[in-house]
């Protein structure tokens, strides 16, 4: 069973046959979803898929590039949502972007916001799902300030020595399609050196379509490439990759 463990069914995209997609996923073997948010909205869209199928779970927060001026009042909100709903697991998707953010204080203002965040993190016990843009020094940063906040780097894109500080402070490192581009060599790299027990796989939907289906529309039912990608990379049985894979997404997200 997969566990697609980032997918954004918010998205409009899936406007037009988001429940028959999301009731098909079993049936396709994707046994688990977790949905995070970026803002309040997408948050709330994030539980209502959790609360309506068993095998959705909700993360909520406030991504980077989703920061408004009334940011403060939606970290109050956020806050509720993760204390009074249930099938919130974990707080995101939080972090720094400075692809699309080159000016100096609104990147200062990220930093604002990810840290309160990973504040809230601490102060519920939540794992957090960190979003690294172009922002690796800082992401690390802040990872290391908060020490002991456990939590997952969505879409890793680092380097072989980033991720080994990162695997030491107890993340665990998360892959996209990306890894099943012809470019991928930085990720492969990472791969090929992390434990297997902390490596999650994730479709990034409905962006980041892996290979071979690149530049569509992106699903959790393209989910099993990364697994087989990483199975290959290891030299280790896809279903093994499947199962362990699974396992560490349960195990940060308190799924039973
Ligand atoms: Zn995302």
């Amino acid at each position: 069973m997969l566990f697609d463990t980032h997918a954004h069914y918010d998205d409009a995209r899936f406007d037009e046959d988001r429940d028959a997609l999301l009731s098909s996923m079993p049936a396709h073997n994707v046994g688990l979803i977790l949905n995070p948010g970026c803002d309040v909205e997408t948050s709330r869209k994030a539980i209502s898929y959790a609360q309506k199928y068993p095998f959705v779970y909700a993360a909520v927060g406030i991504h980077p590039e989703n920061i408004n001026e009334n940011w403060n009042n939606d970290l109050v909100v956020i806050k509720k949502m993760v204390e009074f709903e249930p099938r919130v697991r974990a707080i995101g998707e939080i972090g720094l972007d400075y692809y699309w953010e080159k000016d100096e204080r609104a990147r200062a203002r990220q930093q604002v916001v990810f840290a309160r965040q990973m504040e809230l993190a601490r102060e519920l016990g939540k794992p957090v799902i960190v979003h690294d843009r172009d922002a690796h020094a800082d992401c690390l940063e802040t990872a290391r300030r908060y020490k002991g906040v456990p939590g997952v780097f969505h879409c890793f894109a680092g380097s072989v020595e980033m991720a080994r500080e990162l695997l030491a402070l107890g993340y665990h490192l998360s892959f996209t399609g990306v890894i099943t581009f012809k470019n991928a060599r930085r990720a492969i790299e990472v791969i090929r050196e992390a434990p297997l027990d902390r490596l999650m796989v994730e479709t990034d939907s409905p962006y980041m379509a892996p290979e071979p289906y690149r530049g569509r529309r992106n699903s959790s039912l393209y989910v099993h490439r990364m697994v087989e990608t990483i199975a290959e990379i290891k030299g280790v049985a896809v279903e093994e990759v499947e199962r362990i894979t699974t396992e560490n997404g349960k195990r940060l997200f308190d799924i039973c």
